[in-house]
């Protein structure tokens, strides 16, 4: 197999439990004792992991995210041995978080970094931990998909915080505030993280919604759909096929010949015009 190909898959398991009420069905139901909850977790692969030098760690974080940018809430960092990581390894975390904290409209995610001695992230994985389900002593066998971070990933971190909330947590820019909008100009249009082509001039129509429409993708397998069920309405939500930011939604309202109307938020494209090559 080939080393770009190899696809590691992390394992946590999480035992979830409350340090110190023995009536701690509901989590949010705050008593005077309850101050703290741990996660007992365990991280394995099923492989070997590669890359990995003497001050390799892994990073592990309980993150949280509302409308903003994830904040981690409690964090664990583990120095990977490298005897370790050429076969299959198993590491057990534990972490610790405030209870007060904790939200159920809130959305928690885990995560697992591993960086090399230069700070270079090099594996990556996320998983989101359903605050609701959780309940005294539940284990749960739950997988992340770990894989070598891409050379997109880094850019997340340098998204404005609009194209953030857009990209990342399905948000959508105010109508008419996007120059993409009444941009008439020739060119591509590409993703505003990992800069895929979505889109094209010549597939750009003034749909008079206030945010840049398109009858088609430039390159149809590069703009992935799915079903959205937000705000009891059922749309669907189009996203980056390569790196998952979310664009907008497409409808079928559109014009002439597909009769679709993709709606999308200009703060997560990126424009390439291509007048100077025309002339
Ligand atoms: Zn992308």
């Amino acid at each position: 197999m080939k080393h770009h190909q190899i696809i590691l898959y992390i394992f946590i398991i999480y035992f979830f439990h409350v340090s110190t009420s023995r009536e701690s069905e509901n989590l949010f139901n705050h008593s005077k004792r309850l101050t703290h909850a741990i996660i007992n977790g365990e991280v394995r692969s099923n492989g070997t992991l590669l890359n990995i030098d003497r001050n390799s760690h892994i990073i592990i974080e309980l993150r949280l995210t509302r409308d903003d940018r994830p904040r981690s809430i409690a964090r664990t960092k583990i120095k990977l041995d490298s005897n370790r990581t050429k076969d299959p390894f198993s590491l057990l975390f534990k972490l610790k978080y405030p209870l007060s904290k904790m939200n159920p409209h809130n959305t928690y995610i885990l995560t697992a970094r591993i960086r090399n001695s230069q700070n270079k992230l090099i594996y990556v994985g996320d998983l989101p931990v359903p605050v609701t389900e959780r309940k005294e002593k539940q284990a749960k066998h739950l997988i992340i998909n770990v894989v070598e971070t891409p050379s997109w990933f880094s850019n997340i971190d340098k998204l404005s915080l609009l194209a953030y909330k857009v990209t990342q947590l399905a948000g959508t820019e105010e109508a008419f505030t996007s120059d993409f909008y009444t941009n008439k100009k020739s060119g591509i249009y590409t993703c505003v993280v990992c800069n895929s082509t979505l889109f094209s001039s010549k597939h750009k129509y003034n749909s008079g919604t206030g945010w840049p429409s398109f009858y088609q993708p430039a390159i149809e397998k590069n703009v992935a759909a799915d079903v959205d069920r937000k705000y009891g309405l059922t749309r669907t939500e189009v996203h980056c096929a390569n790196c998952k930011a979310h664009l907008g939604h497409v409808f079928d309202d559109g014009p002439q010949p597909t009769y679709l109307r993709y709606c999308i938020n200009g703060v997560a494209l990126q424009f390439y015009s291509d007048e100077y090559d025309r002339k």
